[in-house]
């Protein structure tokens, strides 16, 4: 990929930003320059990103949205071709714009990213894409130009945005001159002096991108899960001569005609699977728990339970579970197909993989062409690795949608709000919370 740098922004692995107000080339889309620093960088253009780019667009706040995928849509865009409109439920809207009638027979993939593509135009959220973040750094913020001066800003090679509703901060606060060449930010000399006469500022975050580093007071990470699919191990796996795939690599039954597959994981997408595959091939279901199936419908009540019991976790520092773990399975479409195809029939999980199949202790075993791995996915998070966020108990500590040990982070679509209403809420829920944080943070630093 082709981008523009300076020698001294190539150096610290940075993209350079051309003068205020140009444009750099780089890559597929031209990104609009922006020295200096921003109050929220929102990783991720999903539900939860662009739910707070709605709400930051109100709030007076600076803010970029950078996404790593080429177009709209978040993991909508990558679901199976044969997740159709019909299978997908209780969709929430994105905020002010209602999701339009929409054909049940069209992919959910095509049609799920046309409406995030209209929102963002709608709203004029102009998603920097395709920006992959790597890392996330806390970097001491010793340099502050005068408020309001605009002009004395010590940072350069940060490449980023400001969209036509996007305000650059005012007064931006920079890093300390040449002291953070580590954290990926070149940054002029001159400002050393400039540094040392100014009192201490709250740190910032550094947003390393494969296109640049971007400086921000505050960060809204809304990286859902579908980049980082889990596999659990078992002894044998590299042994087996058929083919593994996870979910997310599944493009639909097509693939397995006349085939046998073992489908691992006790959810919805290893349900929608079974049904499917069972049209074309033969499947054996294996899960770690017996499968619970819910009569009703997914109520009101036990949404409140879910959210209840996942806050309780992260609450405590531990890794979210999945949805299912909490409420059951529901009595979707694809139960009663897979039911009627007969393949609800579940064992217990294997014991090893060999060349040939799966193996259970007892010394039973199952030959299989492919091992479909049906078992979810984990928060998207590694470039927040050097914040160092995790508890011991391996997951995040989470107060409200803000990680405990640092208010700055917001995790939205994470745990409690992993679903469109979740999400949704956590968007607005951040904003607000960040508003009164940064002012807060202002403020102090005023009086001073
Ligand atoms: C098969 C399936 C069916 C579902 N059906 C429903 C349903 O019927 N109803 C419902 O409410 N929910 C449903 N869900 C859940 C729902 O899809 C998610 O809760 C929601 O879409 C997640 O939105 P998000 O914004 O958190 O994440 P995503 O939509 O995953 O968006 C995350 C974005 O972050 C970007 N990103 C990730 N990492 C980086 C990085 N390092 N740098 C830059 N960008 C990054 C990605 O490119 C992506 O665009 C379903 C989920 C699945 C898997």
């Amino acid at each position: 990929m082709a981008s523009t740098t300076t020698a001294a922004a190539a150096a610290a692995g940075v993209g350079a930003a051309p003068a205020n107000g140009a444009t750099a080339a780089v890559g597929r889309v031209e990104l609009p320059a922006h020295e200096g620093v921003l109050d929220v960088v929102v990783v991720g253009a999903g539900q939860a990103g662009l739910s707070a780019a709605y709400h930051l667009r109100r709030s007076g706040l600076s803010f970029v949205v950078l996404d790593a995928d080429e177009g709209p849509g978040g993991a909508w865009r990558h679901r199976w071709p044969t997740l159709l409109m019909e299978a997908v439920h209780g969709i929430h809207e994105l905020p002010g714009l209602p999701v339009p009638e929409i054909d049940s027979a069209r992919p959910a993939f095509e049609a799920l990213p046309e409406y995030f593509a209209t929102y963002e135009r709608a709203f004029g959220l102009e998603v920097v894409r395709p920006v992959a973040v790597t890392a996330v750094r806390s970097v001491p913020a010793t340099g502050w130009p005068a408020a309001g001066s605009g002009t004395d800003h010590p940072v350069r090679g940060t490449a980023g945005e400001s969209t036509a509703g996007n305000r650059s901060s005012p007064g931006a606060r920079v890093p300390a001159a040449g002291e953070r060449a580590d954290a990926g930010i070149a940054v002029e000399h001159a400002a050393v002096e400039h540094a040392a006469r100014e009192p201490a500022a709250p740190d910032l975050l550094a947003v390393e991108t494969d296109r640049g580093t971007w400086t921000t007071r505050a960060l809204i990470n809304a990286t859902g899960t579908w980049r980082h699919p889990f596999v659990p191990y078992y002894p044998g796996a590299a042994d087996f001569r058929g083919r593994q795939l996870h979910t997310a690599d599944y493009r639909g039954p097509a693939e397995f005609a006349g085939q046998h597959v073992v489908v691992v994981g006790g959810g919805t997408s290893a349900i929608h699977a079974l049904a499917e595959i069972a049209e074309v091939g033969t499947t054996t279901w294996v899960t770690r728990r017996p499968p619970v199936f819910r009569d009703g419908e997914f109520s009101a009540e036990v949404g409140r339970e879910v959210v209840a019991r996942v806050e309780e976790r992260v609450r405590a520092g531990l890794p979210p579970e999945s949805v299912v773990a909490v409420t059951g399975l529901p009595p979707t479409a694809a139960v009663r197909a897979a039911r009627e195809h007969g393949v609800l029939t579940r064992l217990p999980i294997f014991d090893r993989i060999t060349a040939l199949g799966v193996e259970w202790a007892d010394g039973s075993s199952v030959r299989a062409d492919a091992i479909l791995w049906a078992t979810g996915f984990r928060a998207a998070l590694r470039h927040l690795a050097p914040l160092d966020l995790r508890e011991p108990g391996g997951g995040i500590r989470m107060e409200g949608t803000h990680t405990a040990r640092d208010p700055r982070i917001h995790l939205v679509g994470y745990g409690p709000s992993a679903s469109t209403i979740g999400a949704n809420r956590a968007g607005r829920a951040a904003v607000h919370d960040l508003k009164a944080l940064l002012s807060t943070e202002s403020t102090a630093h005023m009086a001073a």
